[in-house]
């Protein structure tokens, strides 16, 4: 199922006019002295023609002044920074004098033009009488530093073009593998981890995810002068496995919350493997690497290439890290009075007995060593002594947000969840 992007589901007559703003923008853009305060205002326009769409602070935002509006200049010259070029050469090639380049350079702002990359722009903006006036430098999307010169002497500041934050919506579903379900909807690999990340206390992605099971995220994407420059943090998502839904909500704190304000972090992953790792994560009917038999036995296989990291599925001490012909090399982990988990045929150990180890702290590598025919993990759980299936235990839940947090949270969540749920739904019903 492809992204389905807000935008084209918009009325036709919306469509126009946001293509009519773009042509706007374009002829403004012709006009530098109005250019940045017209294209804010028209982003702000087109942010409203977003249906479901929301704008949210941006974190980025560092200072957001006007270009003096009296400071016209003559002419201006861009020059494109090629391979091999130093300031002192495109300085030069501009006919302006070292002692102009020495100036600058003791300028504290400057520092970032010592390391122009090839592509880097440069403006050179002169007066009537030919005389150097300014020159512009982009930091980043949104940052451009100015350096004048007036009768002082230079001077420098870094300009703010006020990013704009749009949200949107993608939706997924699983048919060959969840990796490709998160390319085929649009996400970026890092928003695919991310995805994969808030749900990884509830959910074993490497072994657990099913064909058929789909997921709906908000996301943010950063939008500078209507173009899009960069995707951004997924502010909710929804992921229904197997039938069960799960439901994030990225709090002010950048983590992600359950709807009724838990942490989705909790003391248990439910894979102690990334899931990118495994190669055949849709076979129900796993069979057991020594007998060959689909039977439940004592623990989960995770088969993955030999050198596969093994992380801490929780917090603990560890109170066996050995070696003997059956489990090769092992490390058992002991989280509290009541949770231990066990890694066996590790490849490479790298934890000591009696060390204390993080959630999420690798602890050796995936191998073959023991009683094995391939490479796998073998990973047991136990809970007070007793065998269980890390998948579907039930685990203490993470503690609430405090009282005054969760009043700030509720509203947003339940206002992002609502949303998520509605256009999720009109995606459903359209594939
Ligand atoms: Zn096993």
């Amino acid at each position: 199922m492809p992204v389905i992007k807000l935008l084209n589901n918009l009325p036709r007559r919306h469509r126009i006019a946001i293509f009519a703003l773009g042509i706007g923008m374009g002829i403004l853009a012709m006009l530098p002295s109005e250019q940045a305060v017209a294209s804010r205002a028209i982003a702000e326009q087109t942010d409203a023609l977003i249906v479901a769409g929301e704008r949210y602070p941006l974190a980025l935002e560092v200072e957001n002044i006007p270009f003096n509006e009296s400071r016209r200049h003559a002419q201006e010259q861009i020059v494109q920074v090629k391979s091999g070029d130093a300031l002192s050469l495109i300085f030069s090639r501009q006919g302006l004098p070292s002692a102009l380049l020495h100036e600058l350079s003791q300028l504290e702002e400057a520092k970032a033009l010592q390391s122009l990359h090839p592509g880097d722009k440069l403006t050179f903006r002169y007066n009537r009488n030919n005389e150097f006036t300014a020159l512009l430098y982009s930091l980043d999307a949104a940052r451009t530093l100015e350096i004048t010169k007036g009768a002082k002497g230079l001077s420098s500041r870094i300009h703010s073009a006020s990013l704009e934050s749009r949200s949107r919506f993608a939706q997924g579903r699983v048919s060959s593998s969840f990796w490709n379900a998160g390319k085929t909807a649009g996400l970026s690999a890092s928003q695919i981890m991310s995805l994969a990340g808030m749900f990884a206390w509830d959910l074993d992605f490497a072994l657990d995810i099913r064909e058929g099971d789909y997921f709906t995220v908000l996301f943010e994407e950063q939008y500078k002068d209507g173009l899009r420059v960069g995707s951004g943090d997924i502010l909710a998502a929804e992921f229904v496995n197997q039938g069960k839904v799960y439901r994030a909500v990225r709090h002010e704190d950048g983590n992600y919350y359950s709807p009724e304000g838990r942490a989705m972090r909790k003391s248990f992953l439910r894979a102690p493997v990334n899931f990118t790792h495994i190669s055949s994560n849709f076979n129900p009917r796993r069979l057991h690497p020594v007998t060959g038999q689909v039977r439940p036995h004592r623990g989960i296989d995770y088969a993955a290439r030999t050198g596969t990291p093994i992380m801490a599925a929780g917090s603990g001490v560890v109170t066996e890290s050995g070696y003997n012909r059956f489990n090769g090399n092992y490390v058992f982990i002991r989280h509290d009075s009541t949770y231990v988990t066990k890694y066996l045929h590790l490849h490479k150990r790298m934890v000591k007995k009696g060390q204390r180890v993080k959630q999420e702290q690798q602890i050796g590598t995936l191998g073959a060593t023991g009683r094995v025919t391939g490479p796998h993990l073998h990973y047991e759980f136990l809970v007070n002594g007793v065998h269980k299936d890390p998948k579907t235990v039930k685990l203490p839940q993470a503690a609430k947000l405090p009282a005054a947090e969760l009043a700030r949270f509720k509203p947003r969540a339940n206002q992002l969840l609502a949303q998520l749920t509605r256009v999720g739904n009109v995606m459903l019903a359209k594939n």
